[in-house]
């Protein structure tokens, strides 16, 4: 009996896993649309410098609006995309647009999201190259955020990318830190100019002394291999007094700033934001 069960079992997780995959190809096929149609914006989220209360960088996030109006989130379907391969070619058209919209942008850095696949493209570094010739954009205004399982994957194909892009100028950021693998050792591991401390970690580092003990210490090695820290996902007052504390150096979070399209950063820029500020929902400039 427990064969059959098991047997019943087995069909019924194989259909579920065809019904994924049907809806994956699908997601796909509405992907490849909506790259030949241009249908994917870019969205930007401010970083403000705890010492100068300004932005000092902006992050782009895709963004694809479907047809009801909403948008479908990137947590959603950049892993689809990575499957397929097309991440390849959104990505590059994520680096032209960010550089475009960011050249305007004077005195601020411009950060973009690179997915695992990217980097381990070989050809990625030569067409991030193209790119920055295009758009005219300075390679030091650029940092590229990576994640740990981009060089868990793939570590000699990566850190051999990595240093032909560091070679252009560009900074590597690893983001997500505290979520995955999260080894202090890692940062030993590769160079990279700045560590962002994920929204969790954050979280978790207001509620409870392992959390916090946990990020105290990624600083402190940060700190100690020259890197700047960002903390991520700051939501309420009491985490931006948290992190500043900590030692972070940008904070990025919906306390100040959610992301926003192109055409409303510039009114931001060159203005210190209140950083004590305690709405949530809007941005405050000095009076
Ligand atoms: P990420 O790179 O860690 O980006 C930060 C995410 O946290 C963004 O979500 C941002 O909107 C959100 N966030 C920022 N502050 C707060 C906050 O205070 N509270 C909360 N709850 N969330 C906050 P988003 O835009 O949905 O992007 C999700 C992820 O999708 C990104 O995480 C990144 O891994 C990926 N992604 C976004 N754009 C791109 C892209 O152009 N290329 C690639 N490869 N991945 C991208
Ligand atoms: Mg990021
Ligand atoms: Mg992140
Ligand atoms: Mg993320």
């Amino acid at each position: 009996a427990s064969k059959r069960g098991g047997k019943a079992r087995c069909t019924w997780f194989s259909q579920e896993f065809d019904a994924n995959r049907e809806q994956m190809r699908e997601m796909d096929e509405e992907l490849r649309s909506a790259l030949a149609n241009g249908d994917f914006a870019l969205h930007y989220q401010p970083l403000i410098d705890c010492s100068s209360s300004k932005i000092v960088a902006v992050e782009a996030l895709i963004r694809w609006p479907r047809p009801d109006g909403t948008f479908t989130a990137p947590d959603t379907f950049i892993p689809v995309a990575e499957e397929s391969g097309l991440i390849n070619p959104i990505g590059l058209l994520v680096l032209r647009r960010a550089c475009l919209d960011a050249r305007e942008w004077n005195g601020i850095t411009l950060s973009v999201n690179l997915s695992a696949a990217q980097l381990r493209n070989p050809e990625f570094p030569i067409q991030l190259g193209h790119i920055l010739e295009e758009t005219g954009f300075a390679p030091e205004r650029l940092e590229l955020e990576i994640t740990e399982t981009c060089l868990v994957l793939d570590p000699v194909v990566a850190g051999r990318s990595l240093s032909v892009i560091r070679n252009f100028g560009v900074s590597i950021v690893l983001d997500d830190f505290g979520t995955g693998y999260a080894s202090i050792g890692f940062l030993r591991q590769f160079r990279f100019e700045k560590l962002k401390i994920d929204r969790s970690l954050v979280s978790q580092a207001g509620q409870d002394d392992g959390s916090r003990a946990m990020m105290l210490s990624s600083i402190t090695v940060a700190r100690a291999m020259k890197m700047r820290v960002t903390a991520e996902g700051v939501e309420t007052e009491e985490q931006a007094q948290m992190v500043r504390a900590a030692g972070c150096d940008q904070i990025q979070g919906w306390l100040y700033f959610k992301a926003m399209p192109a055409a409303e950063i510039p009114q931001y820029l060159d203005r210190p934001i209140d950083i004590a500020a305690t709405d949530t929902t809007a941005t405050m400039a000095n009076k």
